[in-house]
């Protein structure tokens, strides 16, 4: 990595923004359920979050968006601080290449998800944490709240309902699992829980600050251990290979870094041993991962020297 002076990392990171901004236009905001779909598109966030505590911005970073599918990678991190190894019965390590809400291999391959970060896996995730927790959706929100160190932090309801209202995929991928004994809580109440979590609204200077953890080894700056080493390691393995669904070999490809993607169009990136960033930018590509964003990334990891593949 090359090493960058604040003030020229600050430069560096307008000239990401400007860049990033002309592809605003060419792509299209999620329009699954109304509430999302009436976002405005023109928006682009950046922030980068450093060991020693310094976050560096650029854009509407204080804006809050819908997570959706970045709930997926904190409601993992709750998931195995309480089931440790025995997550994965149940639940694969695998690369889905299809789309987030496929349900072709969830047949085929006996209601075993290929992973926690496609909607079928994460539905599981959160199936397992109403096995165990009291209140799923308060202790997520809760989570996130002290990693941001932001105790504003909300859902927005009207995601949330709309969510429910327009989930009759997610309800199929539920229902198919627990035909195949896979799940075991009843599915309304899962699903609620899910999109309760999707629609939590952070910015980009708050998930960068939540997953800064990932970037330092599953402790937090004040020493509070999240996940452990271990643990941390693989979660960064898992973004690497799964965290942008069909698009994560693309990702890796041009970016080079632990990643997940939300249909609201933030993406969160750990450097690992250095930053979390997160970048947004309501506008999608087909592949549904935010597409000024994940230019952005490109920018970012070309002119910093970013990868964890160098
Ligand atoms: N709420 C969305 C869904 O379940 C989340 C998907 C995403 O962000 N990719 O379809």
């Amino acid at each position: 990595m090359k090493q960058t002076p604040k003030s020229e990392l600050l430069k560096q990171l307008d000239i990401i923004t400007d860049k990033a901004r002309s592809l605003i236009g060419k792509g299209k905001v999620a329009d699954y359920i109304p509430a999302l779909a009436k976002v405005v598109p023109d928006q682009f966030a950046l922030a980068l979050c450093d060991l020693d505590g310094n976050v560096y911005t650029s854009g509407d970073a204080n804006k809050a968006f819908s997570i959706q599918s970045i709930s997926k990678l904190f409601s993992l991190v709750q998931a195995v601080n309480i089931y440790g190894e025995d997550l994965w019965q149940g639940l694969g390590r695998e690369p889905s290449g299809q789309r987030f809400n496929s349900l072709v291999q969830l047949e085929s391959e006996n209601g075993v998800p290929r992973n926690p970060f496609i909607n079928a896996g994460a539905l599981l995730v959160c199936d397992r944490l109403e096995s165990r927790c009291s209140a799923p959706n308060f202790q997520l929100l809760e989570l996130l709240k002290s990693l941001s160190e932001n105790t504003k932090l909300r859902v927005d309801h009207e995601v949330a309902r709309s969510e429910m209202e327009h989930g009759s995929r997610n309800a199929a991928m539920a229902y198919l699992m627990k035909a195949f004994g896979n799940f075991h809580n009843p599915v309304e109440k899962v699903l609620e829980s899910y999109a309760h979590h999707c629609a939590i609204e952070m910015s980009c200077i708050d998930l960068a600050k939540a997953a800064l953890f990932l970037a330092n080894q599953g402790q937090t700056l004040n020493g509070r251990e999240i996940l452990s080493a271990l643990e941390t390691k693989r979660v960064n393995a898992l973004l690497s290979t799964c965290g942008l669904y069909d698009e994560a070999g693309e990702f890796a490809f041009k970016v080079g870094l632990p990643g997940k993607s939300g249909v609201g169009g933030g993406i969160v990136a750990i450097y690992p041993g250095h930053y979390s960033i997160c970048v947004w930018s309501p506008e999608l590509n087909v592949a549904g991962n935010s597409l000024a964003g994940f230019y952005a990334l490109e920018l970012l990891a070309d002119t910093l020297g970013l990868s964890v593949y160098l």
